[in-house]
Order: C-alpha cells, then structure tokens, then sequence
C-alpha cells in the first residue's frame, strides 16, 4: 500500500504519518518552503524523519520550496505579513492565519506526485490528508466539501486518475482524538511518543530557542489536547507546562462562556454556567411524564431516560438512576452551609443539580436533583 502525504512538522501530519506507518504503509512526505515564519517546523519534521530512520522505519522525504510563489500571498504566518494574533483558535481574528487557497496548492502538488508515482512504479496510490473538524470553523480550505470538490476536478482533469483517491481519516475528528489514535499507532510501532511529539511544532510564533509560547490560539489547541489525553507536551515552550496549560484553560473557559452566554437564556445561563438553581415548581421538566430521554442542555450529552425519572415532589425533575454512557461527574458542595453533592456534565462541565440519598431503596436509594433549565427533553 502506498501513500503520499504532506508532512508539515505539526502534531496533525506528525500523527498522520504514524497512524500510516502503524497500518503498513510504504510513505512518501512531502514538507513544504512557503516562507512561513514558524519554518522551525521543517526541521522537527526532518527530526522525526531521522528518529524513524534510525527505528528502520524509511519514510521518504522531499522539501518543496514554494517560497517565491507564496511570498506574493498576504497572511500573517508569512513572513512580512502582520502579527500571529493570540487568543482562542475559534475566534475571528485567527482568521489573519489563513494563507489564501493554501490548501488547493498543496493538494495540487501532492496529487501530481501521487499520480507520478503511480504511473512509474504501477500501483495505486493514497493521498492520505490530516484535517479534522477542528480546522473546519477559521480554515474553509480543511472541510470535506473542499476536498470532494478538488478531487473531483483533479480526477477530470488527469488521465489515470482511478490510480489516485483521497484518505481523510481524521475528518470528524478532533486534536484530541488524533492525539489518542496517535497513541496506539506509535505503541504499535514500539515508538516513543514524548520524542515523536517533540519532534513536532504547532506554534505560529516559535522564539530563537524553538520554545512556542504556548498563547496563540493553535497552541492553546494543542495544550488542551494533550490535557485532554493526561499527558504532559513534551514539546518546550517558554513557561512551565503548569503556567501554559492554566492560561489555556482560562481561555478555553472565557471562550466557552461567551458562547454559551450568547446561546442560553439567564436562567440556562446562571444554572449551567454558575451552578445556580431554578425555583421549586417553575421548571418545564419536573412534572414531565412522557416517555424519552434527558441530556446535557449545553452539549447534548444523554444523562437520564423517563424509566429512571420518579416522582419525589419536590419541584424539580428526580431521578434515581443516570444512564451507564453518562458518567455524570460529582463534586462535594460546601456552599449553603452544608456539605451536598454536585452533579455536572462530564462532557461539557454544566452543572445540573445535585444527587441526595433519600432516593427509592430499590433502585439504589439516590435522588438526582435536576434543574429543568439544564438539560433538553427528547420525545420517544
Ligand atoms: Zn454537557
């Protein structure tokens, strides 16, 4: 099996290329010159190309220096081309990231050397791409829409093109799960993963020394997936991985905030968001009695069905058991001058309410007491 792939230097393709090499196949990298400021990136990728090598995995690798051309380009990853704005990776100024049709010019030039490659060597070859949903909101050139479009123009566009076709296999994906499939694939090869991803960089503005940041908003991806997966990032930045990490989780939370403030009503807002609670008997759920299922108001996780829903008569939804997939995180509560237990959402972290032991005996004695305003009710 073959595959071509562009290999930036970043934990994306860097993870790419493991995942490929995990599932046996034969690897040709391309890197590309673009005149990019954040250039420290071709020489991790060179790092890790040599790490492999010296593991008796051979990955080809070829540099393409498309400097000239994309130095006629306005972006701010280009040299001369403005501030790396910081933040969140989902906000509007991260768009001042994007390099104009970047994506259509590699695919181009991956795709022509896909098809040379089949054509010399006779076999079929996979162009193997490693966007994910995440890239989606600020980078149009990385949705699937794209890609099913180019592909398509590039297959009328050749002859022989049946010997070439797209792999994506990252597309709904995320950093984090790219991170853990990465994990798998590199204990299949028996790789070490902190020297992989240290091989690697994501910051758009690395210092002298090769340290990122850890502030633009694509290293505050990076830091929370690698929060996400329990491990530490191996890669050097400039403060301790506690400082950067607590910076990224502080942006995350006021990212996460004004979106759900621009999302959720006062009361959704207060209960899910600041661990409020909904008068007595005001909720739209607690006297709800059709057959269906709970979740999450925030992420649309599911929590409860109306089989494990009771009527406790105290104003606000009861249940006495949650589903198995919900996890429902708990937390002590010392507020109010007592000590109960919190109930939140383990995907997204709302609060719903708190879980009390005066619940039916025979299923298990718990109460979850449940704020109607933090969770979606769904009809069977
Ligand atoms: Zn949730």
């Amino acid at each position: 099996m073959r595959a071509v792939m562009a290999f930036s230097g970043g934990m994306d393709s860097t993870s790419l290329l493991m995942r490929l090499l995990a599932d046996g196949y034969t690897v040709d990298c391309l890197s590309y010159e673009y005149g990019q400021k954040h250039n420290l990136e071709l020489d991790r990728a060179k790092q890790n190309i040599s790490y492999l090598e010296v593991n008796g995995f051979q990955v080809i690798h070829r540099i393409v220096d498309l400097s000239s051309a994309m130095n006629l380009f306005h972006s701010s990853l280009i040299v001369g081309g403005g501030e790396v704005p910081q933040g969140h990776y989902e906000e509007e100024a991260m768009k001042a990231t994007v390099v104009p049709n970047r994506n259509a010019i590699f695919a181009s030039i991956l795709y022509g050397y896909a098809l040379s490659i089949a054509l010399k060597d006779k076999c079929d070859v996979e162009i193997a791409l490693g966007v994910h949903s995440g890239d989606h909101e600020i980078y149009p050139d990385c949705r699937p829409e794209f890609y099913q479009a180019i592909g398509h123009a590039f297959a009328i566009g050749n002859w022989d093109s049946d010997k070439v076709s797209f792999k994506l296999p990252y597309l709904d994906g995320d950093k984090e799960s790219i991170l853990r499939d990465a994990e798998i694939a590199i204990e299949k090869l028996g790789l070490d993963f902190a020297t992989i991803y240290r091989n690697t960089n994501t910051s758009y503005d690395p210092d002298e020394l090769g340290r990122a940041s850890g502030t633009s908003g694509a290293d505050i991806e990076r830091i929370l997936a690698f929060h996400a997966v329990g491990k530490e990032d191996p890669v050097e930045y400039v403060n301790s991985w506690n400082q950067v990490l607590q910076n990224a989780l502080q942006i995350e939370k006021k990212h996460k905030d004004e979106y759900y403030k621009q999302r959720l009503t006062e009361l959704q807002y207060n209960v899910t968001r600041e661990s409020g609670t909904e008068a007595a008997f005001s909720g739209m759920f607690w006297d709800e009695k059709r057959d269906g299922e709970y979740s999450c108001l925030c992420c649309g996780h599911i929590l409860f069905n109306s089989e494990m829903k009771y009527d406790s008569g105290c104003g606000w939804p009861s249940f006495h058991s949650e589903l198995d997939d919900a996890s429902i995180s708990r937390l002590e509560d010392n507020s109010h001058g007592s000590i109960r237990t919190e109930v939140r959402c383990s995907k997204c972290d709302a609060h719903l309410g708190h879980v009390f032991g005066d619940g039916p005996i025979q299923f298990g004695g718990e109460r979850y007491c449940i704020n109607s305003a933090a969770i979606d009710f769904e009809e069977r």
